[in-house]
């Protein structure tokens, strides 16, 4: 999601600076910005301090850049098969990472965005579904998504605090499900929308967890990144949470059908087991999104997967 922020940037005539440790991320990504006049890549991880316009004698510094205008929280792993195995990194992007970039923007009196996530509401029982920004959620504080949830959580109150504390600048949206070109993959990490292309695309058994009655509403990148950039440059949409996703609501045996159908897959669907925790239903209320941001997604579902299918088929043998 990063890399879209930072050519929708640099194309609108900003200076962008990129930190990130690829832990999620990909230089792929962002090589094609690596000579552009108003890009600068620095390979950092965010949950340790790093000082810009000055050198600190014990942290990471640079220096050379002392003007910040905004500040975009957009780090952390975020894929479950990730939570059981980077828990701590994932805990100190959400947390440390937070209060790291929080004090870049204090310091630099800079706008501060947060790009917290649907996860903080867990599991919401059917009354919360479509979910709101004021329901306050139902997580397991000590589960396998829990280094998620919780440090997501967490990062909201870190910015919170600074809003309280320093009158900072600052915004949040709690984006779902996100998929499009650039979506990350692997064998071991792949979330549901880059696991079914690549089975579908590759023939292979597409694997459903659990009987795939469970829901997500699945945001093509495009409207999310029109929606991330239209919450910071709307005043009233200043100090509050705002949720930024597509609210259709599409089960897990949907998704892979529609997937086997745009990809002329002869792909068998087979059940695995359901992981602990997996939220049943994920669906945002888009009643602020519509009236302070005035912003609706608009890419549906079967014209987004045809563009990240056509994208997968660049990247696989
Ligand atoms: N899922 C699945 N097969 C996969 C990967 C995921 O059935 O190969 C399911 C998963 O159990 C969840 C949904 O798809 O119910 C979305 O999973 P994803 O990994 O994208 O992330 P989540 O929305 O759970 O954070």
């Amino acid at each position: 999601m990063g890399s879209w922020v930072c050519d929708v940037l640099t194309a609108q005539g900003a200076h962008v600076i990129c930190v990130d440790n690829f832990s999620s991320g990909k230089w792929n990504n962002i090589k094609h910005l690596n000579n552009h006049p108003h890009f600068r890549y620095i390979g950092h991880d965010i949950a340790t301090p790093i000082y810009f316009g000055k050198t600190h004698p014990h942290a990471f510094s640079v220096p050379d850049i002392d003007r910040i205008d905004i500040v975009m929280h957009m780090a952390s792993r975020a894929s479950p098969f990730e939570f059981e195995k980077h828990p701590i990194s994932i805990l100190k992007s959400n947390t440390m990472g937070t209060f790291n970039a929080l004090g870049i923007a204090n310091l630099h009196n800079a706008d501060f965005i947060y790009t917290s996530t649907s996860e903080v509401y867990g599991n919401p029982p059917n009354e919360f579904v479509p979910t709101p920004e004021d329901y306050f959620g139902n997580v397991n504080p000590i589960g396998p998504r829990s280094c998620y949830d919780e440090s997501k959580r967490a990062g909201e109150a870190f910015v919170m605090a600074y809003i309280l504390e320093h009158q900072i600048n600052a915004w949040v949206v709690r984006i779902f499900n996100t998929y499009g070109p650039r979506i990350r993959w692997g064998k071991t990490f792949g979330r549901v929308v880059p696991n079914f292309i690549h089975q579908a695309l590759k023939n292979e058994e597409i694997t459903i967890f659990g009987d795939g009655e469970q829901t997500r509403s699945y945001t093509y990148i495009v409207d999310e990144i029109e929606g991330i950039l239209t919450d910071i440059a709307t005043p009233q949409a200043k100090g509050t949470v705002i949720n930024i996703g597509n609210n259709i609501e599409v089960s897990v045996l949907e998704l892979a059908e529609l997937v086997i159908e745009l990809t002329n897959s002869n792909s068998k669907i087979v059940h695995h087991p359901m992981p602990i925790d997996d939220p049943v239903r994920r669906q945002p209320a888009l009643k602020r999104a519509n009236e302070i941001l005035k912003w609706q997604p608009t890419i549906q579902l079967k014209e987004g997967l045809k563009r990240t299918i056509e994208w997968f088929k660049t990247i696989i043998n």
